[in-house]
């Protein structure tokens, strides 16, 4: 492949254009920093495009303290952030409160969950039939649900859309069809990347490439825990209206949208890098829709999608910090939350790379 010069240097180097990298650029640009963005296909197309925007991990309490400090930090920011996103760019990335249902769980993760709530501060309520037919009259009928109401959601594609546009009105350079394939180490530090025989130098190289961030690292002899997971969608066109909440049931959900479209998520699939939409898993999400809401196949199915999560087998902590040759930085594996936790750790990562007080013990997301 025969690629352009893009640009020749620059201080820090972002190796993907996922939500992952683009928040993490729009950081480190924030605090003045020299910062530019490859990307092997185009912007904010693979898992960030594909995901569905909850801004809560589903059950929460199931998760380390370690992934709950990142969720609450970005929960309590994104409404102002996109706001100004929304003001900055023209794109709104529509967060909006729409809460999340979790109808018929077990007794003892009741329990759990409650004490999660009261730990953290984090509003959980436990409601009964009647109440759950009140605000979602077309939900198939549940004995009761627990009912996080502040949990909000946004639209996945328009946040990177907004973000995109953000960081190239100020100047961040994105470069699209630049596959690195390989980090350039020499006395043990970081000198840049190559892509295609074209070298970028670069002081220090920041790994955001998701479910292949493993395969950009292992040339230095570095190992991440990181590997694809496939999540299918359905998307039906419904009403405005016909559903208000998020609502979960054994792992499955519906996203309502503010126009009406209700996404079904999502498989857990293990199939390497291969993203064919397939009819098995269209049968298993519609069987989530006949447990969940089943006047909802009354209406049209607009799409079937597919996108590769950064599974990781660190129960579900990302990992963000230095990794490997001096100079190597790493924010990935954010597996099923990459939004809700992208924000903090995007944030955490700018802290540790521009030498700053970081908002949080950034221990339990490194190398150890
Ligand atoms: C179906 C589904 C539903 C989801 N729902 C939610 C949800 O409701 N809430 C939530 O918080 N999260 C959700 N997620 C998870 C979330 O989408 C991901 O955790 C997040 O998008 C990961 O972002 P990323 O930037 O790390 O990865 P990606 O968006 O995949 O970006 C990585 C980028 O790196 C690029 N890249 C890879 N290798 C190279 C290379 N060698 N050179 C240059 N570029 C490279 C890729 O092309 C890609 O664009 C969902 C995911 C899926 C699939």
């Amino acid at each position: 492949m025969s690629i352009e010069q893009p640009i020749n240097s620059v201080e820090f180097l972002i190796v993907g254009g996922g939500l992952i990298g683009l928040l993490t650029a729009r950081i480190l640009k924030d605090a003045g920093a020299d910062v530019a963005v490859v990307e092997k296909g185009k912007i904010g197309k693979e898992s960030s495009w594909a995901g569905g925007g909850i801004i809560s991990p589903l059950y929460p309490w199931r998760y380390p303290d370690a992934v709950t400090r990142l969720a609450l930090w970005g929960q309590e920011r994104y409404p102002k952030f996109c706001e100004q996103l929304a003001a900055e760019t023209g794109v709104d990335p529509e967060w909006r409160q729409s809460g999340l249902l979790m109808p018929n769980l077990p007794v003892d993760e009741q329990r759990s969950a409650l004490e999660w709530a009261k730990q953290f501060g984090y509003p959980i309520e436990s409601i009964d039939s009647h109440k759950l037919k009140m605000l979602e009259p077309h939900l198939k009928e549940q004995p009761s649900a627990l009912w996080m109401e502040s949990v909000g959601q946004i639209r996945n594609p328009r946040l990177v859309q907004a973000l995109k546009r953000s960081l190239v009105e100020s100047g961040v350079p994105l470069i699209e069809g630049f596959n690195v394939d390989e980090i350039i180490v020499a006395n043990g530090r970081v000198q840049g990347v190559e892509a295609g025989g074209v070298r970028v130098s670069a002081k220090r190289v920041i790994v955001c490439s998701g479910a292949w961030s493993a395969n950009v690292v292992r040339g230095l002899g570095v190992e991440l825990p990181i590997s694809p997971v496939k999540g299918q969608m359905l998307l039906f066109k419904a009403t405005p209206g016909f559903l208000k909440r998020i609502t979960l049931l054994e792992g499955h959900y519906l996203i309502p949208r503010r126009d009406g479209r209700i996404l079904v998520g999502s498989t857990l699939e293990n199939a390497g890098f291969n993203k064919e939409i397939t009819a098995s898993a269209k049968d298993e999400l519609l069987g989530a829709v006949a447990e969940l809401a089943p006047e909802l196949t009354q209406f049209e199915i607009e799409r079937q999608w597919s996108g590769l999560r950064p599974g990781s087998s660190n129960a579900g902590i990302p990992l963000v910090g230095s990794y490997g040759p001096e100079g190597l930085f790493v924010n990935s594996g954010h597996f099923r939350n990459g939004v809700v936790l992208g924000y903090a750790s995007a944030r955490l990562l700018a802290d540790l790379v521009l030498g700053r007080e970081p908002i949080m013990d950034p221990a339990p997301y490194s190398a150890g």
